[in-house]
């Protein structure tokens, strides 16, 4: 789950990160307001799940308190549009306000799970403000890392090494070794995957400040954390998924134009990448899970036709726990309840398969059914492009 980068600063205050002083408008008055309480400059930032803003125009130094209005005016409502929202962008609907202060050096610091070496590790590098993804693919040596062991923590010489990479005076160390010790803190307490803070700035006046927070956190983790979970902008997800999200199906929109319903998450990978090898494209990714109902199905297959991308759909499921019968019955409501506008391809197998057919069969439903899944793949291809079997 992500947050925005108004709540990730007010979490990692929390924990003694310093973070320049801000508050949240929803309005341009509101904005104007907050100028002239703080004193100006300010910057006045779009607040939506993305990064880039800065290169989008999401991002303004405001001079004066009328200035700050000038442009929360021109960034609440604007469809934001940066290297991370893709072409459609994102509508903005509040922007954060913060006392500007003056940078001498923009760095940044990460922080994620490395999996391979099943540690927290930090990262820092000289090259803030910047795309750390290209950092990395041309000049992987500016980016210094820490592995953290995690019965012992970050330990205070680890953040002072760090400090030192990245040529922070002196005098600051201490200040750095606080920041990055709260940043971690933060991190493993609320159950992270990612904390990034880019840029972490120099300011003139010799201190450190987290400027920019992203916080991404662990779904499976959230039950833990009830006042995380208070921070969900459903805006700012696919309303497809979160209401998929609500009938316990996991769901992923692609920009495919097959939609497809497995069960099992192994098996619905697999049935994508069969798709991919017979020249074809997923419309999503689609887990009814392991014991799914007619209810079940029906939602699934409503949420697969809501996607007016879908030219064809595969219901590829291996009955162990689940019965195909049941399967059946589901697709079969789901077909007459919904009309079925676009060719179904289904490949069933497992547990009371004859049975599924049967019912299928008996349904009068035009059914393509494949007897395996590379026979689904090829015939579901087909039929999205249009093309008979
Ligand atoms: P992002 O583009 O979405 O990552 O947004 P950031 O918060 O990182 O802002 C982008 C850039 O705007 C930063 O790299 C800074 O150069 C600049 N910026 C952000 N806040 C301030 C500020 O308080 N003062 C000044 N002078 N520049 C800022
Ligand atoms: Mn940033």
């Amino acid at each position: 789950m992500n947050i925005h980068e108004y709540q990730a600063k007010a979490v990692l205050s929390r924990y003694g990160v310093n973070v320049p002083k801000g508050k949240v408008a929803d309005t341009p008055a509101q904005a104007e307001v907050i100028a002239e309480e703080f004193g100006t400059p300010v910057v006045i930032k779009a607040q939506i799940h993305a990064g880039g803003r800065g290169k989008g125009g999401g991002v303004k130094l405001a001079k004066d308190s009328t200035e700050a209005r000038k442009y929360a005016h021109e960034i609440i409502g604007m469809t934001l549009v940066t290297p991370q929202t893709g072409p459609q962008g994102r509508k903005v609907k509040r922007v954060l306000v913060e006392q500007a202060g003056k940078i001498k050096k923009e760095l940044y610091l990460g922080i994620i799970v490395d999996r391979a070496a099943s540690q927290v590790v930090v990262m820092a590098s000289t090259e803030g403000g910047m795309d750390i993804e290209t950092v990395a693919a041309n000049t992987p040596e500016k980016i210094l890392k820490e592995w953290v062991d995690p019965a012992v923590g970050l330990v205070a010489f680890q953040a002072r090494k760090l400090a030192f990479g990245l040529g922070i005076p002196k005098e600051l160390t201490g200040k750095a070794v606080k920041l990055m010790t709260g940043v971690y803190n933060a991190f493993v307490d609320t159950d992270c995957s990612l904390v990034e803070i880019n840029p972490l700035v120099l300011t003139e006046d010799g201190d450190i400040v987290a400027l920019d927070a992203k916080m991404n956190f662990e779904s499976n983790g959230l039950y833990r954390h009830q006042d995380i979970q208070a921070l969900r902008d459903f805006d700012e997800e696919d309303p497809t998924e979160t209401e998929a999200s609500n009938h316990d199906l996991s769901y992923i929109r692609l920009d495919g134009n097959i939609g497809c319903m497995v069960n099992g998450a192994g098996l619905a990978m697999a049935t994508m990448d069969m798709i991919k090898s017979c020249g074809g494209s997923p419309a999503n990714f689609l887990d009814v899970g392991g014991g799914a109902g007619v209810e079940q199905v029906t939602n699934a297959f409503r949420l697969i036709l809501s996607d007016a991308g879908v030219k064809a759909i595969l219901v590829n499921i291996f009955g162990g726990i689940m019965r195909c019968d049941i399967i059946a019955e589901g697709v079969v409501a789901a077909a007459k309840s919904l009309g079925l506008s676009v060719p179904l391809v289904v490949r069933l197998e497992g547990t009371n398969v004859e049975k599924g057919k049967e019912i299928l069969a008996a349904s009068k439903l035009n059914i393509i059914s494949a007897a395996d899944m590379g026979d689904a793949a090829r015939k579901v291809v087909l039929a999205a492009a249009g093309r008979a079997n």
